[in-house]
């Protein structure tokens, strides 16, 4: 079946990333379809632990810095207008976080760190406060003796990861685009007269401008118009307790509670997976940990697991490009696509409807990976 180019965007990939740069899209009145096929693995936007998360992506760099800065800004009028348009709330909650630690030299090495790069940021700079243990225990009352100290930054916050996508998937198809939920893309080729040419089993679909935004899958599907994604998986598990009263008022980058009372724990990190199995000895060892910070858990039962692959660049850092080759044709690709769903949904947006990446973004380009183009 041949869809011509009566769309002016195809999307590729319906996670968080693709959904929320479709709402932007749609918002400014194009026609979008958002196509979705099966990928390698459990999406990670169905797997991720929820957080909208600042404290740490200074770390990366000032320019990282600011950018999950305006997004977490951005987040709650972003809510707002998805609440509007889907009728769902995301129970965004955005009244800080915390980074908890165990071990004094790691307190001390991560304050100092967020000092000397929060002075390089042009304003508006991020704000935390350094919490020695008895200062946070006013907040979190139930830490365990072995918390030394915490960072606390007030834009963090937590969002319902499954409200969310259903939120988006509703949204983005109010405003008018055309979400094709089983339309895996094999191969996507430009058209000599412009525009490109999607192809997926017998169906082929035609548009103006293609967005890639299919998680790992963009490392398969970049090369064909010219774009590099030089992804890797890193797999992480999330435990989810049965639940209990209030423990966390606030969440922590490990640990948060949900508006119902479950706990999630989640902070595992292993490089080069084979695949998003469960591994029980994970398992154990984030539980061992949450305990030793929130020794109250140690009485509550763990209901459920499961484990995700992260999208990862080799800096960590987002992966936004346009094809030299065939301008029209962009790659999009970060961890923390919750985070910045703000920001793909308002300024990323803008950008890819008017056929321009800013000089915001401009660091995020894969030339960064490239040997040749940096020589
Ligand atoms: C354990 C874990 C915890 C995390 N915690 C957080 C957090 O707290 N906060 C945060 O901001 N981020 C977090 N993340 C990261 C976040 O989940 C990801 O950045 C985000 O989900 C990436 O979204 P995506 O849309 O790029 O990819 P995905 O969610 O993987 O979606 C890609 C989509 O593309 C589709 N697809 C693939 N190939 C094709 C193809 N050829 N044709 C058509 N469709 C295709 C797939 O089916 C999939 O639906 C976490 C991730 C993990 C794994």
């Amino acid at each position: 079946m041949e869809q011509g180019a009566e769309f002016d965007v195809v999307v590729v990939g319906a996670g968080v990333v693709g959904l929320a740069t479709a709402f932007g899209l749609a918002g400014r009145g194009l026609r979008v379809a958002v196509l979705d096929g099966e990928g390698e693995a459990r999406p990670a936007s169905l797997a991720n632990f929820g957080l909208v998360w600042v404290q740490s992506k200074a770390l990366h760099g000032a320019g990282y810095g600011q950018w999950t800065i305006a997004s977490a800004r951005a987040w709650p009028s972003f809510a707002a207008e998805v609440r509007e348009e889907s009728g769902i709330d995301v129970g965004l909650r955005q009244e800080g976080g915390y980074t908890l630690f165990l071990s004094e030299a790691a307190f001390q090495r991560r304050s100092a760190g967020l000092a000397a790069l929060c002075q390089q940021m042009p304003s508006p700079a991020m704000t935390w406060e350094v919490q020695e243990r008895a200062v946070l225990a006013r907040t979190l009352p139930d830490v365990g003796p072995d918390v030394v100290g915490g960072i606390y930054c007030p834009l963090d916050g937590e969002v319902h990861v499954l409200r969310l996508v259903r939120a988006l998937t509703v949204a983005v198809q109010r405003r008018g685009a055309t979400l094709l939920p089983s339309w895996r893309v094999d191969q996507v080729e430009p058209l000599s007269g412009g525009g490109f040419r999607l192809r997926g089993g017998e169906s082929t679909i035609a548009a103006g401008k293609v967005v890639l935004a299919a998680g790992l899958g963009n490392r398969r599907l970049a090369p064909q118009l010219g774009l590099i994604a030089p992804l890797a998986p890193q797999r992480g598990h999330v435990m989810v307790t049965a639940r209990l009263p209030r423990l966390l008022p606030l969440p922590t980058v490990s640990l948060r509670q949900t508006e119902e009372g479950s706990v999630l724990i989640g902070e595992s990190k292993e490089d080069r997976p084979e695949n998003d199995s469960v591994r029980p000895d994970i398992l154990a060892a984030q539980a061992r940990r949450a305990i030793r910070v929130f020794p109250a858990l140690a009485r509550v039962p763990v209901v459920r697991s499961w484990a995700g692959l992260r999208v990862l660049t080799p800096d960590g850092l987002p992966l936004y490009d346009q094809s030299a080759r065939h301008p029209g044709a962009f790659v999009l690709s970060c961890h923390s696509g919750v985070t910045l769903a703000a920001i793909h949904a308002t300024r990323l947006a803008a950008m890819i409807a008017a056929g321009q990446l800013g000089a915001e973004v401009t660091s995020f380009s894969a030339a960064r990976f490239d040997v040749r183009a940096a020589a």
